[in-house]
């Protein structure tokens, strides 16, 4: 199949979170099992062209835009091989620091931007007549490609067999903008509607995109069931109800290339199931980079996470004063974000010395040094669309303890001591209660030798690759495209 995977950021070129892996590892592996699989990417500043080879491949590419057109530039990188990985240059628009945002608050020209991409993706694949079978794109930031091929590209001859995909990666983060932006689209004030692009009484791209792809996925079967309720619909569930027959909740599958205890250079001792004894040696040397007291003996519990909302780890750091008075355990953590969160951290760390180990900021080393050295991970999330982090712990033998939402519930599985079943702990609600339950829970199986050991085999067992999850993207893929469902017909809203 001919395959063009539209979205705002890819590993290695350019990543701000979870999405730039998922964009790196689904089109690779579409690719290594023969599809025709075409990246886009916006060429952004940090996108360094000699560092990955970008080729000037056509220029210029005209995009109409709001009152007439604008000019790209295309480049093409062979570096993401057997990936082709084309790059919309204008520098006005990515030519600067951030993806999103200054730092401090999303560029007020973000609808203009991100419209732009969305045309200039098809003016591209135009240009070098690529037609695809399917045209799969993610989140708000390509939101307006299902849009534009049910509308102005809806006769186009070149697009006469191209099916939409659209995945929601975090419903979350929508692209709401006011509706004098409508402008910059070209698209007719019909669409500002509440069956299309309207989201009161502003627009939103996502809701387009959702709305008129023929196909919307995300990333998790539990999470596909959550986003249609008002409580994690963030006000589109209406819209994911309207749309169920076409929802489909699909796991993203884990990079083991990059994640594997048996094999990770990244790590002071690598380990298996069948050979854990490198995990203590890890373990040491972790809290020895984490500076707490060094002690094989003592549970080392850890989290790698975004400090947001959507984390709960504001309700984790509160529980944790309880939860460490109560149970002798260690706790680290990676991460960076919210101010609030990282000063309950910080108090933490001053009540119990030795016993909190604290690292602000983004370190992928030390992201693998902590997998590999704790024995606990927990994932406390208001809602997690699928999550990575619980993954990764159940390879590296870190129990996981979770939030029973999303891809958290679906891929970790409760223990259950009676029948030794089980690769984790969960609990329902986030409240310092059930955190500190939870955690208690965790840390009575970690005292009783013979359970752990069971559970963190039953754990290091588990196995969802990115080999797995491309054969249901393939499933969707075909019952989408093919030349008997004629999906030029315009389908206005
Ligand atoms: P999300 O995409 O919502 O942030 P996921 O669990 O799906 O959460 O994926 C997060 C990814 O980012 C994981 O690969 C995780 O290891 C990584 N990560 C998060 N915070 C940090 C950090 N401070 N340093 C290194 N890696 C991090």
């Amino acid at each position: 199949m001919k395959i063009a995977f539209v979205a705002s950021e890819a590993y290695p070129f350019v990543k701000t979170g979870g999405l730039a892996d998922v964009s790196y590892s689904l089109p690779r592996e579409l690719a290594r099992r023969g599809h025709d699989v075409r990246l886009f990417l916006p060429r952004y500043y940090r996108i360094d062209k000699r560092n990955f080879r970008l080729a000037l491949v056509h220029a210029p590419l005209g995009v109409p835009l709001g009152f007439g057109e604008k000019w790209a530039a295309l480049y093409e990188s062979p570096h993401a091989h057997p990936v082709r990985t084309y790059f919309i240059e204008h520098d006005a628009y990515f030519g600067r620091d951030g993806l999103y945002d200054d730092g401090y608050s999303a560029y007020a020209d973000n609808p203009e931007r991100f419209t732009f991409f969305c045309r200039a993706v098809f003016q591209a694949m135009k240009a070098f007549e690529f037609r695809p079978d399917i045209i799969h794109c993610n989140d708000w930031q390509t939101g307006l490609v299902p849009v534009y091929r049910k509308t102005h590209y809806a006769s186009d001859p070149d697009f006469a067999g191209a099916a939409t995909v659209m995945t929601v990666h975090n419903v979350g983060y929508q692209g709401v903008f006011h509706k004098d932006n409508l402008f910059w689209t070209q698209l007719g004030w019909d669409l500002f509607t509440v069956d299309g692009l309207e989201y009161y009484d502003q627009i939103n791209f996502l809701k387009g995109g959702i709305l008129l792809a023929d196909a919307v996925t995300t990333v998790s079967r539990r999470y596909a069931q959550e986003i249609q309720s008002e409580e994690f619909g963030y006000n589109l569930a209406p819209e994911f109800r309207k749309i169920r027959e076409r929802l489909h909740g699909i796991t993203n599958g884990v990079d083991y290339e990059k994640w594997n205890p048996a094999t990770d250079p990244r790590i002071p001792k690598t380990y298996s199931a069948s050979s854990i004894a490198g995990k203590t040696e890890c373990k040491l040397h972790l809290q020895h980079r984490m500076g707490i007291t060094v002690d094989r003996g003592i549970p080392l519990m850890g989290i790698i996470s975004r400090l947001t909302y959507q984390k709960g780890t504001d309700v984790l750091a509160e529980s944790l004063f309880t939860a460490m008075r109560t149970d002798p355990f260690q706790f680290v953590v990676l991460g960076s974000g919210d101010e609030g969160t990282i000063q309950k951290f910080e108090h933490l760390r001053a009540t119990f010395p030795g016993r909190v180990g604290l690292f602000w900021g983004h370190d992928e080393d030390l992201a693998h040094l902590v997998e590999a050295g704790i024995d606990l991970f927990i994932m406390p999330s208001r809602y997690e669309p699928c999550g990575l982090n619980q993954m990764y712990s159940l390879k590296y033998g870190s129990v996981p303890i979770v939030r029973a939402t999303g891809g958290l519930d679906d891929t970790v599985v409760d223990w259950d001591e009676a029948h030794a079943t089980g690769t984790g702990f969960k609990f329902s609600e986030l409240t310092h209660e059930s955190v500190c339950a939870a955690i208690s829970r965790a840390i009575a199986v970690y005292w009783n030798a013979a359970a752990w050991k069971k559970l963190q085999q039953n754990a290091m067992k588990f196995s969802y690759s990115w080999g797995d999850a491309v054969i249901e993207y393939e499933r969707l893929y075909s019952s989408l495209a093919g030349p008997a469902k004629n999906r030029s017909a315009d389908r206005r809203p």
